[in-house]
């Protein structure tokens, strides 16, 4: 059976490993440059990097409890000591490493941003800046509006009643120690989340600080410049710390349009009526990496199933 993915984050690479335990051979499409989708790592000169997307895996499926576990044994993801008796799990150097795990042995094209998917008779065409092949299954795992955009057409039911909160987020690496909380979390801040991004497990030795930007601020700020959204949201940063600008090695900001889902479609995944296109991601179930994971795999049951 001829399978593309849409999507390498968490729903497209857990459908992918799924399908590829049993013996299938899915090929998976991202127009990033990285795995991972919004499970990123960003790196910067100097040796400096930051998890700019999702903080921490946390995980209640007793299957992805076990999934986190082997990923443990193998060196992808370790606990994280916040330092106030918290255990997280992250991946390990970055948490992109916990894609990097589930994409182990699998067909992925990454930088390859597919414009169209159409129904043949032979087929799902999938097409890029130029053809790329025909498909008799398809899964798009990309968020809700730009699978709506993209192979909405094609689906049983609409997702426009899906939402998602925007974040933005800080990377800022300074050049003295700072002594703060290894986390801070105060939602109803300006600045909701502040981490030592460099105090998790199996980082360089940096002073690499990732802000993210609380809903409502990230909502009256969303289409501000990423410039004037770094130069807002490190001022906040400073002036909470009693830092001054000249204790600033590194700063910039990243703009997540489509970041936390807050209203969900509550089933697992949305099909074509003849169930041969699939449409997935944390957007079924709800906010976390854990939900694109049982979004995805249950795309691979179904699958597996019908094949
Ligand atoms: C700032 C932030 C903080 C978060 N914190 C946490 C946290 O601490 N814990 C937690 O569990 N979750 C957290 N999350 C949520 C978590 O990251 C997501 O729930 C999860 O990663 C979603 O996975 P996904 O595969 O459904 O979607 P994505 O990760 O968005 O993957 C979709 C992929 O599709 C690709 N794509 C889209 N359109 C196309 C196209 N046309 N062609 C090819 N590729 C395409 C994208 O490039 C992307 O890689 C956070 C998210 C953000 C943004």
């Amino acid at each position: 059976m001829r399978i593309a993915i849409i999507g390498s984050g968490m729903a497209g690479l857990s459908c992918a490993a799924r399908l590829s335990q049993a013996g299938l051979a899915p090929s998976v499409f991202d127009k990033g440059r990285g795995l991972g989708g919004r499970m990123a790592t960003r790196r910067a000169d100097a040796g400096r990097q930051f998890d700019h997307g999702a903080q921490v895996i946390t995980g209640e499926d007793a299957a992805f409890r076990r999934l986190l576990d082997d990923a443990k044994t193998r060196g992808f993801v370790r606990e994280w000591d916040i330092g106030d008796g918290t255990v997280k799990a992250v991946g390990t150097p970055g948490m992109t490493a916990f894609a990097k795990y589930l994409a182990q042995g699998l067909d992925l094209h990454q930088q390859t941003e597919i414009t169209s998917v159409t129904l043949t008779d032979v087929g799902w065409d999938l097409t890029a800046d130029q053809p790329v092949g025909t498909y008799d299954r398809v899964i798009c795992t990309a968020p809700a509006p730009q699978t709506s955009t993209l192979a909405g057409h094609a689906l049983t039911q609409p997702l426009d009643h899906v939402s998602y909160a925007p974040s933005l987020t800080l990377m800022v690496a300074l050049n003295r120690p700072l002594d703060a909380p290894i986390t801070q979390s105060n939602p109803t801040d300006a600045l909701a989340w502040i981490a030592h991004d460099s105090a998790k497990p199996g980082r360089a030795a940096q002073n690499c600080w990732v802000v993210q930007a609380s809903s409502d601020w990230s909502v009256s700020h969303l289409e501000l410049g990423k410039d004037e959204i770094a130069t807002l949201m490190l001022d906040l940063f400073l002036g909470h710390h009693g830092l001054d600008a000249t204790d600033v090695a590194y700063a910039t900001a990243h703009r997540w349009r489509y970041a936390l889902v807050t209203n969900p479609l509550r089933q697992s995944f949305v099909t074509s009526p003849d169930g041969t296109l699939y449409a997935g991601g944390d957007w079924c179930l709800g906010p976390r990496i854990e939900h694109a994971w049982q979004s995805g795999t249950a795309i691979a049951e179904d699958i597996l199933r019908s094949a």
